[in-house]
């Protein structure tokens, strides 16, 4: 049973908040779970020396997909796969498995989607029907000027880009089947699986650590498809196997389950979107009031998981950066290639954690 614990404490007395966007902060309830049951698993054996194939784990594992099936409601014509190789990988894996006629439809909208279109390029015609490069990733065109093609075998998209913070909060109303990487996003808040042809999601933000991908996919679109590849590269075959053709990510699977359990414990994804809503609001709010802060993207487009902003004055950076270390505020800074700062609220990040941030930030624009 977990154990309920409201303040991470990690060196000794002092309360720090994780706001890297991934590897990202993981519930106090979980590591706690980890840490009382790590020596005794099975028969005595910790979790990390036990075989994917023994009849604990696999009991485990099969109460994991429960779970994660209740959490978002995935009915069974939809495989829920764990795979490896992080979700970097399913940039390939999706265009071999899924690219039938060779036809692949990208909505472009930060670094992620940008990255996941070049790859596809080496399995599929790949056509952007919109890039939002043109504005900075800070927006994203109205679907009646994306170049969409009919007979696309998938659309692609990503409803949140970590590094830009730019979140489309409304599936898009397209025909073809839609791929989506939640990676950041996924069990945020509720979602309806049914218009979606695949969902996949690293672990290591919202689902646990890193070292497993979650794959939600509809078995229609993968049964007798792909069959030139290699089994470990087609999904049919991970379906078959139960994710279990070669030796499981069994401790990423672990904790996994246990976050799925803490999410149900917690009042499921509703609740998750209730309170990630509150938390996005109340530090938009006040970037927006403030002089020193800003965030660039388009209020209809903001994400309530990663939310960056900039100082006015670039030069402050560092010293932001170093006092809200100080003050157990951790991983701030924005990624290498937007600058600025970043918080990455996920699920695990409690409201404390956001309202210390802006008492900090308020603190350091009185003084600057
Ligand atoms: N997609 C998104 C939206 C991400 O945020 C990331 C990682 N930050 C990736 C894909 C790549 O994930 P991985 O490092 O697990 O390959």
């Amino acid at each position: 049973m977990m154990k309920v614990k409201t303040k991470k404490n990690k060196s000794m007395s002092k309360t720090v908040y994780n706001f890297s966007a991934g590897p990202a902060v993981l519930p106090d309830e979980v590591v706690d779970t980890i840490k009382s049951e790590i020596s005794d698993f099975d028969q005595g054996m910790s979790v990390m020396e036990v075989s994917h194939r023994s009849s604990a784990f696999k009991t485990y594992a099969e109460n994991s997909e429960d779970n994660l099936r209740s959490l978002l409601n995935i009915n069974s014509d939809y495989s829920v796969l764990f795979l490896q190789g992080g979700a970097t990988y399913q940039f390939s894996m999706i265009p071999q498995n899924l690219s039938i006629n060779n036809k692949a439809d990208y909505l472009v909208t930060g670094a992620w989607t940008a990255k996941a279109a070049n790859y596809a390029k080496y399995h599929t015609k790949t056509n952007i029907v919109s890039n939002s490069v043109d504005n900075n990733y800070t927006t994203v065109s109205d679907i009646s000027h994306w170049n969409l093609t009919d007979d696309a075998d998938y659309f692609y998209y990503s409803s949140n880009e970590t590094i830009h913070g730019l979140e489309i909060h409304e599936v898009p109303n397209i025909n073809t089947p839609i791929v989506n990487d939640m990676s950041s996003t996924i069990c945020s808040r509720p979602i309806d699986i049914n218009k979606y042809g695949l969902i996949f999601a690293g672990a290591q933000k919202n689902l646990g650590i890193a070292g497993l991908t979650v794959v939600i996919v509809r078995n229609d679109l993968i049964k007798d498809k792909g069959k030139d590849l290699p089994p470990l590269l087609r999904y049919q075959c991970h379906s078959d196997a139960k994710s279990m053709l070669n030796t499981s990510p069994v401790f990423a699977w672990y904790v996994a389950g246990l976050v799925f359990k803490w999410i149900l414990d917690k009042g499921g994804v509703s609740a998750m979107g209730k309170a990630n809503q509150k938390k996005a609001k109340l530090l938009y709010e006040y970037i927006d009031k403030s002089n020193l802060y800003s965030n660039p993207v388009a209020k209809k487009y903001r994400s309530w998981m990663n939310i960056p902003f900039i100082l006015s004055d670039a030069a402050l950076d560092e010293r932001f950066l170093n006092e809200a270390n100080k003050e157990g505020l951790l991983n701030l800074k924005g990624h290498r290639t937007v600058g600025g700062m970043r918080a990455s609220v996920y699920n695990a990040m409690p409201i404390e954690g956001v309202k210390k941030l802006i008492d900090f930030m308020d603190y350091f624009q009185s003084k600057n």
